[in-house]
């Protein structure tokens, strides 16, 4: 999908979210799992796509602009969400996250699931039971592949949107600050469908992880790194951000470090998907999924029209990436969902 649709505001927001996320993760692909410091000795500043150096460990052979696991398993979660979507199949998503790590394989990569995926899996298959599987996992795998739901969820009742993510999460992240960082994440997304600013959809992200941690955990611990990591971005007039995020935040693959990061760079841009993505990639640590996940939202606030279109189309050309059907078929599900909660008489 290349063009852009300036006459259909929500579809336009769609693809934002699915491409400004692949954006990010692209410009943070070279930089993935080294430090700060590191980055700037290797590359000086990322100011545009790159090809990661030929040692590195992850990355090595990827062409510059080529997206990562944060892509794929986003538009992998999207066609299960798409295949069945009256009724989330868990055991279809073990089943499909494992097929596409076979296929990682085959085609010679590097990158395969993450930590809490990998582990949740293989209890999965040696019996324990779904609903235990998840419960060690709280890493960034959720958060960094949850846009379909937030594309195909509306933001009211935010029980509803909760109870998506949460289903969709428990198998392989079915910890507090998982399920609370992908939860403000797709709240994040979904009000930016709705046309909430950046200043709106934070307020709603925030909320959502109140209301998860509330429900399942009687804490506030991630929402309040929510809102120290924006008093850093609302304070910081760009000199130290990067350094404030890393010292004061943190940037590693859990959950509690990236997603308030990434909630930083959303509120530092204003929704800018290539500023909030070249931050990312400078910034260190799990930069391409702190990229995938920053520009996500930017691009679900700003449009896919908002992107650099120069940019937008070596991204789509270097990955094939075909988008478009996704976001109208998400987009479907999330009207179809909103009119249920109203047959249903439910409160909106
Ligand atoms: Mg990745």
């Amino acid at each position: 999908m290349g063009s852009t649709d300036n006459h259909n505001p929500e579809l336009d927001r769609a693809l934002g979210a699915l491409l400004g996320g692949a954006l990010g993760d692209a410009l943070g692909m070279p930089t993935q799992s080294y430090s700060r410091i590191e980055i700037a000795d290797i590359f000086g500043a990322i100011s545009d796509f790159k090809a990661p150096v030929s040692n590195h460990p992850i990355a090595h052979g990827l062409a510059a602009a080529s997206v990562t696991d944060d892509t794929e398993q986003t538009l992998l979660l999207a066609e299960h969400i798409l295949a069945s979507p009256e009724k989330f199949d868990e055991e279809g998503w073990a089943h499909r996250l494992l097929d596409w790590e076979n296929s990682v394989k085959e085609r010679g990569l590097y990158d395969l699931l993450g930590p809490s995926t990998i582990r949740a899996l293989e209890a999965l298959f040696a019996g324990t039971l779904p609903r235990e599987t998840g419960r060690f996992g709280n890493t960034n795998g959720a958060a960094m592949r949850i846009v379909p739901v937030g594309i195909s969820t509306p933001v009211e009742p935010m029980s509803l949107l909760t109870d998506m993510v949460e289903t969709t999460c428990r198998i392989t992240h079915n910890t507090v600050e998982a399920i609370a960082s992908a939860s403000a994440v797709a709240a994040a997304i979904s009000s930016g469908i709705d046309g909430a600013g950046v200043e709106g959809a934070t307020e709603i992200a925030i909320r959502a992880a109140r209301t998860v941690e509330k429900a399942i955990g009687d804490t506030n611990l991630f929402a309040e790194r929510l809102v120290k990591a924006i008093a850093i971005a609302d304070r910081s007039d760009g000199t130290s951000l990067l350094s404030d995020i890393d010292q004061q935040i943190g940037t590693s693959v859990a959950s509690a470090e990236s997603v308030p990061a990434d909630f930083a760079l959303f509120k530092h841009t204003n929704g800018d998907a290539w500023n909030a993505g070249l931050l990312a990639a400078n910034l260190g640590g799990d930069t391409d999924t702190i990229g995938a996940i920053a520009a996500g939202m930017c691009g679900a606030i700003s449009g896919v029209s908002s992107l650099p279109q120069d940019k937008l189309s070596k991204l789509i050309a270097v990955n094939d990436l075909k988008v478009g059907s996704i976001a109208e078929g998400l987009l479907n599900l999330r009207h179809f969902r909103a009119a249920t909660k109203v047959a249903a008489g439910q409160a909106t």
